[in-house]
This record gives structure tokens, C-alpha cells and sequence, in this order.
């Protein structure tokens, strides 16, 4: 891959994908309604000569590209679309035209650069073998990746391996970071109900008190972290919601305790699982009461193979050199649903430096933007993984 070549001919379309990120931008939409974004997406794909299809998990949309050269390897490459429900401070000319809604992650510049990478590829379908671009929707919460799969996407689009590529504020502009193995949190969360007979303040002998139970569990729930998990893991419980009582003189009957808990490794999430129903039991039985424990398990940990992460580092540092790419790189407490495509086929989620601009500071911040100066590097970077992953043998 001749790496000038690439990033020229992506400076040509430079401005059109500046428009269309900042169209984009200013038109969000939430999960499964990306409608006006999916449609817009079919028609620069049209527009483009490029096949796709556009009704999988509602507004998803998946392109194709054929190499000019034979070849049976298929890899897919995925951009997120939806936005977030949240108010936009930015008073800049693209912000928000939907009050309570903001493209506040970015999936907006994450759009465009698969759209930019899909137009230079079907221009220069220099590769053996054959592309598939994802445009999902619902990330934010959603499970719009899973929903896919559900739909039979590797049935439909076959392929060997799934890449992602999310931007990251607070890191310069021309760096990437990825890492091999558990890189993302899993995101559960879970409800426990403490039941006893509630009773009079002044007589608590005649009643089971469930704020017994919801002290000890408060507690006992940390040494889970403390205790249970090994030390070099990483895990978090936390509490988020406490629901309980009427009046100070009343016992309660009830208690409800919500919280969400986040690790990188399915055997620790198990454990967590494992461990918080226990204790629930066990300080709801020293008291005499019961507990119902309602455990939702959220997005699974993002976790990259091997040598699809050596893959994406490979085709980083043919594009900025090794110096800029971070292969090692701390895990992030964060969570992605790229992590149901991952649990399917090997691949890699690689994250762009945003820059550490004012505009920049984090995702889902009122006054974040995608930057505009990392579109073209940012399709570049799934140019040069399509020539890494499909011209190896060149
Ligand atoms: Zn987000
Ligand atoms: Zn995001």
C-alpha cells in the first residue's frame, strides 16, 4: 500500500465528508430511529455505485466490496450510527437541530470515515477478496450489534473478522491505542429486593427488618471485589439507587437496591453474578427475610484477538508509523457493543485520538464534537487494514 497515495486520494473527498458528518450532526437520531441517517448512508453508497442492503435490524445498513482480485478471505468493518438523548451546548453552525438529542459519541464522524473508506475502496478496489462495511445502529444501550447477528448478519455477509474503530477525546490527533484480549468493561446491572414483614418503629422484636439485610449487603458486596475476585483482575460494584420507606416511625417491608457492576473477563463477570446472589441470599436469611435478586446482563466485555489486533497495528503503523500507535494500552471501564460481533469473530476494536481541543474533552459531554481533521486519517486507517487483512500475500 503506497500510504501517500492513500491519504491523497481520501484529501479529495475531504470536504464532502466534512459536510456530511456535520449533516449528520445536525440531524441525530437515538437508537433503532436512524432512519434519516440510514437513508442518507443508502444513497452516498448509491451514489457511489456500491452494493447494499438496508433494512437489517431496522435502519442497519451492510455495504459490500468486491477486490479486483480474486480472492476468498472476507472481512467486515463496522461504523456505529445513533446518537444520544441529550441537550447539545455547542453553538457552533452543525450543532443539534433536534432538541434533547446530540451526537454526543461521535458515531457521526464514525459514519463518515466507513463511508469515505467504502467510496476510496470501490475506486481502488486494489485487494483479493471482499469487504463488508456495517453501519449499525443503536450502540448507545441498544444492542444494535446483536440484533444484527440475530438477523443472520455473518450468515448474510460472511466473514473471517470484524473490526471497529471508535474515536477517543484527550488523545492526540494521529495516535491510535488498542490492546490485545479484554479491552472494553462488560456493563450488568441488577436489582436486589429485600423482603421482610415491615412493622412498628417502637417494636421491632414483632417484625424482620430488611434494613439489616441492606446494610450487610452494602457491605458484603465490596469484599466480593476485595475478597473473591484475584487481585491483578479488574471489577467494579456500585450502587446507584436505594428505594425504601414511607415514615421514620414505619419499618420497612421492602427494600429495593439497584447498581450496576463492570470487569473485563467472562469468568470474572460470573463470578460477580455468582457472588452478589450469594451474599443477597445469605444477608436476607440472617435476618429472616428474602431476597430477589434480578440480575440483567448488558453489553459482554470487548475482547480483541490476537492476530487480528497485530492485524490493525500492522496497518496503523504502515499509515503513521509504530511510534503512534499504542498496542498495549491500558483496559477502559467503558462499555461497546462491538463486543457481540467479537464474540462471533475474531477481531479488533482499535480507538483514534479526537484530540485534546476544548471541543474534545469526552464522549457524551454537552459541549464534545467529532473532529473534523481526523476523517480522512480515520479512513485511511480502514484502507490500510483492507490491504493489511487482503494483500498480505502481495
Ligand atoms: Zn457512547
Ligand atoms: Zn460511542
Amino acid at each position: 500500500m503506497d500510504k501517500n497515495a492513500v491519504m491523497a486520494g481520501l484529501k479529495v473527498y475531504e470536504g464532502e465528508l466534512k459536510a456530511l458528518r456535520h449533516d449528520i450532526h445536525m440531524h441525530p437520531e437515538t437508537s433503532y430511529e436512524e432512519f434519516r441517517t440510514s437513508a442518507l448512508v443508502m444513497e452516498k453508497l448509491s451514489a457511489w455505485g456500491i452494493q447494499a442492503e438496508g433494512t437489517i435490524a431496522g435502519t442497519g445498513v451492510v455495504a459490500t466490496i468486491k477486490g479486483s482480485r480474486p480472492g476468498q478471505r472476507a472481512i467486515a468493518l463496522r461504523a456505529d450510527m445513533d446518537a444520544l438523548n441529550m441537550d447539545e451546548t455547542n453553538t457552533f453552525g452543525h450543532r443539534s437541530t433536534i432538541p434533547g438529542k446530540m451526537h454526543g459519541c461521535g458515531h457521526d464522524g464514525h459514519t463518515t470515515m466507513l463511508l469515505g473508506a467504502a467510496r476510496y475502496l470501490k475506486e481502488n478496489p486494489d485487494f483479493a477478496g471482499t469487504v463488508h462495511c456495517i453501519f449499525q445502529p443503536a450502540e448507545e444501550g441498544g444492542a444494535g450489534g446483536k440484533r444484527m447477528i440475530d438477523e443472520g448478519l455473518f450468515e448474510r455477509f460472511p466473514s473471517d473478522a470484524v473490526y471497529s474503530l471508535h474515536n477517543k477525546p484527550g488523545l492526540e490527533v494521529g495516535k491510535f491505542i488498542t490492546r490485545k484480549g479484554p479491552q472494553l468493561a462488560c456493563a450488568d446491572s441488577w436489582t436486589v429486593t429485600f423482603k421482610g414483614t415491615g412493622g412498628h418503629g417502637g417494636a421491632p422484636e414483632k417484625s424482620t427488618d430488611t434494613t439489616i439485610p441492606l446494610a450487610h449487603f452494602i457491605l458484603g458486596l465490596q469484599s466480593i471485589i476485595a475478597r473473591n475476585v484475584p487481585a491483578l483482575d479488574s471489577a467494579v460494584l456500585s450502587i446507584g439507587i436505594i428505594r425504601a420507606g414511607t415514615s421514620h416511625n414505619v419499618i420497612p417491608a421492602e427494600i429495593q437496591v439497584t447498581g450496576t457492576s463492570r470487569c473485563h473477563k467472562p469468568e470474572v463477570r460470573a463470578l460477580l453474578e455468582k457472588r452478589l446472589r450469594e451474599i443477597a441470599q445469605h444477608c436476607a436469611a440472617m435476618s429472616d427475610c428474602s431476597a430477589v435478586v434480578d440480575y440483567v446482563q448488558g453489553y459482554p466485555p470487548v475482547i480483541n484477538a490476537p492476530r487480528e489486533t497485530d492485524t490493525a497495528i500492522a496497518a496503523i503503523a504502515a499509515l503513521v508509523g509504530s511510534g503512534n500507535v499504542d498496542g498495549d494500552s491500558p483496559p477502559i471501564n467503558a462499555a461497546d457493543d462491538i463486543a457481540y460481533m467479537l464474540e462471533k469473530r475474531p477481531g479488533c476494536n482499535v480507538m483514534i485520538g479526537n484530540g485534546k481541543g476544548p471541543s474534545f474533552k469526552n464522549n457524551h459531554m454537552p459541549d464534545y464534537d467529532f473532529n473534523d481533521d481526523i476523517l480522512v486519517l480515520g479512513a485511511a486507517y480502514w484502507v490500510s487494514l483492507v490491504h493489511q487483512e487482503l494483500n498480505a500475500a502481495t
